[in-house]
């Protein structure tokens, strides 16, 4: 088994070994999750703080019920109503926290890089719960165990994420990953949401969705951030629905068997046809869902045995 870190804070540091092993693990809790029992002890009397400075209602709830199933004590901090908002800084409270000696820190931000910058300040292991449009690192572990169960393998498969790549550090880390693993990604969205320099990304990037999903196995819909857009990136929300809205008939263009993937939340008629996004025969929408469970007590339960390691003087 190779996962040898001490912190999940991006795709960009995993080797597709890490990943493997990360994702084999995972198999091991949608088991558990399905069964009667529902519960580990791989992290009993670990206490895990969940820090949310963004807002978040799956992942949250994900990592929380994660924690519980494996024995955890967890405490969900209202950041809403921290110190933060008293003026103390983001490295203060971790400080504060660190000083409390929890075992496990999940962390969502809104600033880019905020989480790895305190995952340097403590001692306890840190997972990213999304930093700002940089990484969201669970995330892409949940959707490539979804992909790897719907389609038994994660290599040399088509993929299309389409929409608001500028904004979404759920592009990013998918981007990454689905690389690592080489597969053929293909960007798909209005010039305006596509990053300029996509191109050096090895991947394929186009505005056309006929391009872009043809002969797709899977098709990957991103919300449009708002809250990170600044101007008009786009006409109007009816003008982005008919070019570049998931329905029926755009899907015709990827392959008979394609998935239709979306990490939440949606906005149904924006970037998905309500109807599809419910359709069982296409959509997995709500496998990614359960699939967020399993990553996360995965990823929590290897980070728990390598922190566990390093204190009894075992390299990791
Ligand atoms: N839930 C995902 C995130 O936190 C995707 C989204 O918000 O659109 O990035």
């Amino acid at each position: 088994m190779t996962f040898a870190k001490r912190h999940l804070l991006g795709i960009e540091p995993l080797s597709p070994d890490e990943i493997r092993t990360l994702l084999d693990v995972s198999d091991q809790y949608v088991d558990l999750n399905r069964s009667d029992r529902k519960s580990g002890q791989a992290l009993a009397g670990k206490t895990q703080i969940n820090m949310f400075f963004e807002n978040s209602t799956r992942t949250q709830a994900s990592f929380e019920i994660a924690g519980l199933r494996l024995g955890a004590h967890v405490m969900n901090m209202a950041m809403q109503a921290s110190s933060i908002k008293k003026g103390e800084t983001l490295i203060d409270t971790a400080l504060t926290l660190n000083a409390m000696h929890p075992d496990l820190l999940v962390v969502r931000h809104p600033q880019s890089g905020a989480v790895n910058l305190l995952a340097e300040k403590v001692n306890c292991a840190v997972l990213n719960a999304g930093d700002g449009r940089h990484e969201h690192p669970t995330q892409a572990l949940l959707d490539a165990l979804t992909i790897r169960r719907a389609k038994g393998r994660l290599h040399r498969l088509t993929i299309a994420i389409c929409g608001d790549i500028a904004h979404s550090r759920v592009a990013r880390s998918n981007i990454l990953l689905l690389g690592k693993m080489e597969n053929r990604v293909r960007l798909v969205g209005p010039p305006t949401l596509i990053p300029s320099g996509a191109a050096d990304w090895g991947v394929e990037v186009t505005d056309d969705m006929s391009a872009g999903l043809a002969d797709a196995d899977v098709v990957m819909m991103l919300r449009l951030q708002k809250e990170r857009m600044d101007g008009g990136f786009i006409p109007s929300e009816r003008e982005y629905y008919h070019r570049f809205g998931l329905d029926p008939a755009k899907l015709r263009a990827a392959k008979p068997d394609a998935i239709v993937m979306h990490p939440g939340p949606m906005n149904r008629g924006v970037e998905i046809d309500g109807t599809l996004a419910d359709d069982i025969n296409r959509s997995v929408i709500q496998e990614q869902v359960e699939m967020g469970v399993a990553v996360r007590m995965a990823a929590m339960d290897l980070l728990a045995r390598n922190v566990a390691a390093e204190a009894e003087g075992v390299m990791v």
